[in-house]
């Protein structure tokens, strides 16, 4: 297996060259978009496999979403975070803000773009913000086995600064009542989880935990409810990978999330978790090698759910 994922980092390099890191703060722009790792933790064998620059940390972004909708899930039930924010594609860019007012409905359309991951956030439970936010950081620590689970400062302070887009999204849903509470303090969480800093080895434990229906591989605790687990992966698939999910479903089929920070989380049912981590995006903001190990991948191991 440590081959194979050698292999498919030397295959998949030379597309990091014609990607981009983001660019929208500096502390992005600096990553060095050569690097590129794979980790897969096998079900199987309770192992763990990893190539390239597998240690590295970089900041979750967008795969905090996975993480938020989990908890407010864990918090509320199913039904009141439905009622809250809606489970379908939108075809817009993750930062859109159209659909929330042309369309009928003023539910966010799914928990994976940024209107749907402020709701979700909202929903968290604590007795304050430092007590949400320590609440996400155990959840984290618990599902990647590491307790050495940080923020990124430079990272959130850039965030908050340059968030303008995301305050006006979050505002406009105040005034459409599908968010509640102080809308600069739920902005300042949101900012916060995007900042958290992981690497490719514990996505791929974090994914290995959704792969396994809820129960953590390395003790044998059930952690989360299988119907929790199934709803994720569900979402994951349909709208995880921005608006290229539908033509990553058809290339790889395995239900992933990525961040603008370059990592892919990916939890292949009953098989693998994958953490991916590639800083070069496409021009949908996915990680452009990272796709493409993903490909070679589940074509060699035959993982498409599909
Ligand atoms: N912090 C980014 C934002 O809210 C997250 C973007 C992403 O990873 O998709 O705009």
């Amino acid at each position: 297996m440590i081959d194979l994922l050698n292999k498919l980092i030397k295959d998949n390099k030379h597309y990091s060259y014609k990607g981009k890191a983001a660019s929208y703060i500096p502390a992005l722009k600096e990553a060095n978009p050569n690097d590129l790792a794979i980790a897969l933790y096998d079900l199987n064998s309770n192992k763990e496999y990893y190539a390239g620059e597998c240690d590295k940390k970089f900041t979750i972004q967008s795969i905090s979403k996975v993480v938020t909708l989990i908890i407010a899930l864990m918090d509320n039930g199913k039904d009141q975070v439905f009622k809250k924010v809606n489970v379908e594609p939108t075809g817009m860019g993750f930062n859109s803000i159209v659909n929330l007012e042309v369309r009928d409905s003023v539910r966010p359309y799914n928990p994976m773009i940024n209107a749907g991951a402020i709701v979700t956030t909202s929903l968290i439970k604590g007795k304050n913000e430092q007590d949400k936010l320590e609440r996400v950081l155990e959840f984290i620590k618990k599902v990647t086995n590491n307790n050495d689970i940080y923020l990124n400062q430079r990272v959130y302070a850039s965030e908050k600064e340059t968030g303008d887009r995301n305050r006006s999204i979050a505002y406009f849903m105040k005034s459409t009542g599908i968010l509640s509470g102080d809308v600069e303090k739920i902005l300042d969480l949101y900012f916060k989880h995007c900042s958290i800093e992981l690497s490719a080895r514990d996505l791929a434990r974090f994914g290995a935990v959704i792969a396994n229906d809820g129960i953590i591989p390395w003790s044998k605790e059930r952690f989360l409810s299988r119907e929790i687990c199934r709803i994720v992966k569900t979402i994951m698939v349909t709208c995880g990978m921005y608006d290229a999910s539908g033509e990553f479903a058809v290339n790889v089929g395995i239900p992933a999330k990525s961040g603008v920070g370059g990592g892919i989380l990916g939890a292949v049912p009953k098989k693998y978790g994958i953490g991916v981590y590639g800083p070069a995006l496409d021009e949908k903001g996915n990680s452009i090698a990272g796709i493409n190990i993903l490909k070679d991948l589940a074509k060699t191991l035959d993982l498409s759910i599909f």
